[in-house]
């Protein structure tokens, strides 16, 4: 690495060659860089945040106690997560789940066991009809490629909440198919495109798996919270890792691409962009992205989902038998789940509040959201949950970085149309994320399951090693080439290699 033009006055740029560059250093970038590095290849992950995770980050509560302020569970046959947490040492332990559900539905307040709360027979009927229809239909639905599903153009049209209002008859199984949704997607379902909805249930296998716990995605958390992962690659990465480097410029050189932040200049054969799509309309691509690729980053918006954390003296909901897992539909946070630490030597109460529920939510102050909350979980589990020793929320739409959460998802018409252009490298630019996942997309697993079909396709490309061509000089030498206006507006990297 090397000063760029010591002689002008905007501060040094460093400078630095590499095989592959990577933009993002959540899962998906870190896992890329750590696979292709032991293919023999150099990289540089270059990461906007001052941190490294993405959208997992842990959090204190009263000083002492891990809160995921964002992904969190490891989900049944999430086998690339169990495997790196292995690799890595990271200790994970069952969700607690033991005892009463509780449902709170038009002021009404009862328990029941599982996934499926216990309701009048008619209700029950109507929701256990629902996934099975959603299931047979996402059957047809492969995950690498909804938009060839048969009947992909009549789904796309339509969004979920069209789709439930002809296929759920009951004004309560639409309600507990919202709530899940606003959680699950950050959404509402008429943000959400039906072909989204089967293309996600497909990528997890059914759609009993999302919403449950023990067998589902919310089977299993860390003990050192999820971000630990992150960490562990980034430290394994070592000096590979360069935060507070937010990407502003993608520009094709000469038989690569470089990479330009504020503080560093990489220049790479090849690049993988690891970000949200909707993220990559914060960079300058030069030459431009074409237009699909463009609409792409409009068309897949992140979704709105907020986690609000209390801290307890102990877990007290599990002394009157209750799980600590409630619905509400009186909200705000309208799902809750027990996240204490395993030892149960504290007790802490997670809620979600998601959708329009989230952004409602938001423009209330920040002694008022407490407050609601905290009245939300007391009429759950008692006058004692409206008494913690801490709290904590993470607005993940805040987050300049991530621009909300889970995941992103597409609207009516969004898979048809754009759905080709999800994972298709651009030149020398490939696309990496849990959103472009087959396999879970959305959550962890799929993060890293994105990022070994990045890998595989940026080595199937030819030999990535050795690419590091001389020294700055050599990088100076082809700056300007492949610059904007240069090259096909579809192939920002310029000629294919
Ligand atoms: C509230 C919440 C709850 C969730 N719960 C779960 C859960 O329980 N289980 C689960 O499996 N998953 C969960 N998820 C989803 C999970 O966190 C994500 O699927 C996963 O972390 C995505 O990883 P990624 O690497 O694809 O993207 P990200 O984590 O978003 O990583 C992208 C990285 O790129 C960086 N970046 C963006 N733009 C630039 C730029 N221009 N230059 C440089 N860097 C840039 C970002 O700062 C970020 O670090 C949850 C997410 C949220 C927000």
């Amino acid at each position: 690495m090397s000063n760029d033009h010591p002689d002008r006055a905007t501060p040094a740029r460093a400078e630095l060659e590499v095989d592959v560059g990577i933009v993002g250093a959540g899962l998906a970038g870190l896992a890329a860089a750590t696979a292709l590095r032991a293919a023999g290849a150099t990289v540089a992950v270059l990461e906007a945040r001052d941190g490294v995770g993405g959208r997992l980050r842990n959090e204190m509560l009263g000083g002492a106690v891990i809160a995921d302020a964002g992904g969190a569970w490891m989900g049944a046959g999430h086998e690339r997560l169990a495997a790196l947490a292995r690799s890595l040492g990271e200790h994970s332990f069952p969700t607690y789940d033991v005892g009463d559900n509780v449902l709170l539905l038009r002021g009404r307040r009862r328990t029941y066991r599982g996934t499926i709360p216990r309701l009048n027979p008619v209700v029950l009927l109507d929701l256990l009809r629902a996934r099975r229809r959603i299931d047979r239909l996402a059957r047809r639905v492969t995950a690498d490629c909804p938009w060839e599903a048969p009947d992909a153009r009549r789904h796309d049209r339509e969004t979920f909440a069209t789709w439930m209002r002809r296929h759920v008859h009951t004004r309560t199984g639409r309600e507990l198919l919202a709530i899940a949704g606003r959680t699950v997607w950050g959404a509402d379902p008429n943000e959400l495109g039906l072909l989204h909805v089967l293309f996600y249930v497909s990528s997890a296998g059914g759609i009993e798996r999302l919403f449950d716990t023990q067998g589902g995605a919310q089977q299993d958390r860390f003990a050192g919270g999820a971000q630990a992962l992150a960490t562990g690659l980034a430290e394994r990465l070592g000096g590979a890792v360069f935060r507070s480097a937010p990407v502003e410029r993608i520009v094709a050189e000469r038989g690569g691409v470089r990479l330009v932040s504020p503080r560093l200049s990489v220049s790479a054969r090849r690049v993988v962009v690891a970000i949200p799509p909707a993220l990559t309309a914060r960079i300058d691509f030069a030459p431009e992205l074409g237009g699909m690729r463009r609409q792409l980053a409009q068309r897949m918006p992140l979704g709105t989902l907020t986690k609000c954390f209390a801290l307890y003296r102990r877990p007290f909901w599990r002394e009157s038998g209750c799980s600590g897992e409630a619905v509400s539909d009186s909200g705000p946070a309208t799902l809750t789940f027990d996240c204490s630490p395993e030892d149960g030597r504290a007790g802490v109460l997670l809620g979600f509040v998601g959708g329009p529920d989230a952004r409602a939510f938001s423009r209330l102050g920040p002694g008022e959201r407490r407050r609601v909350v905290l009245g939300g979980f007391a009429r759950l589990f008692g006058p004692a949950a409206a008494a913690p020793e801490d709290y904590l929320e993470a607005s993940w739409a805040d987050e300049p970085w991530s621009q909300g959460g889970p995941t992103s998802s597409f609207g009516a018409g969004g898979w048809t149309a754009y759905g080709p252009c999800l994972r298709a490298p651009v030149g020398r630019i490939h696309w990496a994320g849990t959103e472009t996942a087959t396999v879970w997309s959305g959550y962890m697993e799929g993060a890293l399951e994105s990022a070994e079909r990045v890998v595989a396709e940026v080595l199937a490309e030819g030999p990535v090693a050795g690419a590091a061509r001389g020294g700055p000089g050599a990088a100076a030498e082809e700056r300007g080439v492949g610059g904007p206006g240069q090259g096909r507006a579809a192939d920002p990297a310029g000629a294919r290699s």
